[in-house]
């Protein structure tokens, strides 16, 4: 299995910075607290948070989902909680991909429990074709195939996630 990139390093570069002021412009004014995603999400959380002009507090979940190894099955397990209250806050949560959606649908009810003041999603990579429940995708990176992608956070048996840019893995 040899990767073939489908997303640049230099386009991802790109994308993030246009990201980052739109996500400035448009969030409330305020603290805004960041959420990652772990782990896919850490390299674009990293990039990102950095392409934000205002100050940002940030926090992850570790999630695990059950599931074929290329697919959810829409269980996620908490790994790891948030550590700082996000009642009252302004949040953001950094996805490193959107597929079926059941990963997402399952954390935003999570946050909205505990009461944020206002609840956005940031995705690097979304599969529109692949959606099975709607969710809300405030800020999405880039749209993308039925593919199975790795690489800039996003792993096959926690191999490639230090690829700088995004690739295909052909089976
Ligand atoms: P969903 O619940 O939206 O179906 O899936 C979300 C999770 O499935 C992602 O956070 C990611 O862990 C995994 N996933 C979905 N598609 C891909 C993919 O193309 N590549 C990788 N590496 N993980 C994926």
């Amino acid at each position: 299995m040899q990767p073939r990139s489908l997303i640049s390093a230099q386009d991802i570069a790109a994308r993030v910075a246009v990201l980052g002021r739109e996500i400035a412009a448009r969030l409330p004014d305020g603290a805004l607290t960041v959420v990652g995603v772990l782990r896919g999400a850490f390299v674009f959380m990293a990039d990102l948070v950095r392409a934000i002009p205002r100050d940002v507090r940030c926090d992850f979940l570790g999630v695990r989902s059950y599931g074929a190894a290329t697919e959810t099955s829409g269980v996620v397990q908490i790994t790891s909680d948030l550590s700082l209250p996000v009642a009252g806050q302004h949040v953001l949560l950094v996805e490193d991909i959107v597929d079926t959606g059941l990963t997402l649908r399952y954390l935003l009810d999570l946050l909205q429990a505990q009461g944020p003041a206002s609840l956005h999603v940031c995705t690097l990579l979304s599969k529109p074709s692949r959606r099975r429940v709607e969710v809300p995708l405030d800020f999405v990176g880039f749209e993308i195939p039925d593919r199975f992608v790795v690489g800039y956070g996003l792993d096959v048996d926690q191999k490639y996630r230090s690829l700088p840019y995004v690739a295909v893995v052909d089976e």
